[in-house]
Parts: structure tokens; sequence; C-alpha cells
């Protein structure tokens, strides 16, 4: 079981290898492995063996890729399969995060692949759920979220036994500056433990639910003190190795 809080850094098209390297070995000297923090990269994948070679000694970091292909090989130029991924040493498979859904037009049927895919090779995921603004604003926030949910975890057919976490990423508040409030954010955490409580039973609550969505060094530790939020998912604020430190130790 990952022991809570994760704070996991998506660096999403940043840092390459060398830049990974100074910030692996800045972080790791700066922040000392704590028993009750899980700390999690997902590097862009060149970087990843640099990450996981740096942090190899260290027990509290994993190191996950940020997207994966369903299929096991084949005629996929520019994809990764999760047996790649697992071979060149991440730990960890980050799944439908919102720039892969409306950027590049996931939907909620490829996410359930992608989850099939990592637990077929017993990689643990991260499967990313969140409303775009005018979904918020016209009252769909709940329906859009369980829809996400049920559909992105339906297909694996192990899932009481899977190892996966939960990222509630309100899609408003990535990379804007806005921030749900951690009031706003508990209650959306509520709704997905219980409906994972539905589908797995008591052991809904071993599930991590982590909040993202413009953290910073100033609203880490409220939104991580939240009832029913169990760790952060940081994009721009996990960039440099100062912030990312202050706000693991927040
Ligand atoms: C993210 O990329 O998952 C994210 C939450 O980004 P940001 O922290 O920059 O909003």
């Amino acid at each position: 079981m990952i022991q809570r809080p994760v704070l996991a850094a998506n660096w999403k098209m940043h840092h390459g290898p060398s830049a990974a390297t100074a910030f692996m070995r800045s972080f790791v000297a700066a922040h000392q492995p704590r028993a009750d923090r899980t700390v999690i990269f997902f590097p862009p994948a060149p970087s990843l063996p640099a990450v996981v070679a740096e942090a190899a000694s260290r027990t509290d970091i994993l190191v996950g890729v940020q997207n994966i292909h369903w299929a096991e090989k084949g005629a996929f130029t520019g994809e990764i399969s999760a047996e790649i991924a697992k071979e060149a040493g991440a730990k960890m498979v980050l799944v439908g995060h919102s720039e892969r859904r409306h950027v590049f037009g996931e939907t909620d049927a490829q996410c359930a692949k992608k989850c099939v895919a990592a637990a077929r090779v017993g990689l643990p995921f991260m499967l990313c759920v969140g409303e775009k603004i005018e979904q918020r604003e016209a009252g769909e926030t709940a329906a859009v979220v369980t829809r996400q949910l049920r559909e992105g975890l339906g297909q694996v057919g192990h899932l009481i036994t899977t190892e996966f976490l939960l990222a509630y990423e309100p899609v408003w508040a990535i990379g804007t500056g806005l921030t749900a409030t951690p009031t706003d954010a508990s209650a959306i955490h509520t709704l997905l433990r219980s409906e994972l409580t539905a589908m797995i039973g008591t052991r809904a609550r071993e599930i991590p639910i982590l909040y993202g969505g413009s953290v910073n060094v100033a609203n880490a530790a409220t939104l991580m003190a939240a009832p029913e939020i169990d760790g952060l998912l940081v994009g721009g604020a996990s960039l440099d190795a100062g912030t990312w430190t202050k706000i693991v130790q927040a």
C-alpha cells in the first residue's frame, strides 16, 4: 500500500535527461526520506532512466510515465506500451491526464484500455478525472467525474486487487492559477470515494485520491489537510527543485 500523503510531480514536456538529473540531485539532497510521504515523478519518457537512476537509493520515490498505449506492441509510431515502460524502469502510469483528454482527444474508452494495459503488467496507474469549466457551470461536475471514474476503471477485470490511485483535477484549474477550494475539492473526493466503495467495497479506503490544479507552495498544506485529500498532483510548481521540495515538505 502506498504511504499517504502522495506528492506527484507531472513534468509534462519539460526537463530532458540533463535537466532531470540536475533536478533529482538537488531534490534527493534536499528532501530526506520520510515515513509519511510518497513522492512520484512523471518525467518525459526519454528522461525516465535518468530520474530512475538518481532515485535508485530511495524507496520513498516512485518514477512513472505520463502516458502509455494499450497494445502490447505493434505499428503505433510514437507510442510506448506498458511493457516497454516497465522494462525502462517505470513503477507507475498516469492515465487520462486532462491534456491527454482535451489536447489529444483521449476518450474514456481509451483511458479504460490504458488502465487494463497497466494492470496487465502489474504497473499501478493513476487515473485522472475532472470537469471542464462549462460542465462545472452547468452543474455537471458530479456526473462528469462519476462517468470518467466508472468508465475508466470499468474494464479492469480484477479491480479489487489492482494497485491504482485517482487524481481529481478540475480542467479549469490546471495551469490557470485557479484552484478549487479545499471544501469544494473535498466534496468531489468524497463523491469519488463513495463511487469507489460501490465498486470495490471497503478497499476503497486504501486508494489514494490526489487533488491537482494550480497547487503551489502557499496552498499545498491547506489542500492536503482537507478531508479525503490524500495528496497532490502538481504540474507547473513541480518544475523547480526548490519549490517542489517545499511542496513535498508542506
Ligand atoms: C497537472 O499537470 O497535472 C497540473 C495539475 O498542472 P498545474 O499544477 O500546473 O496546474
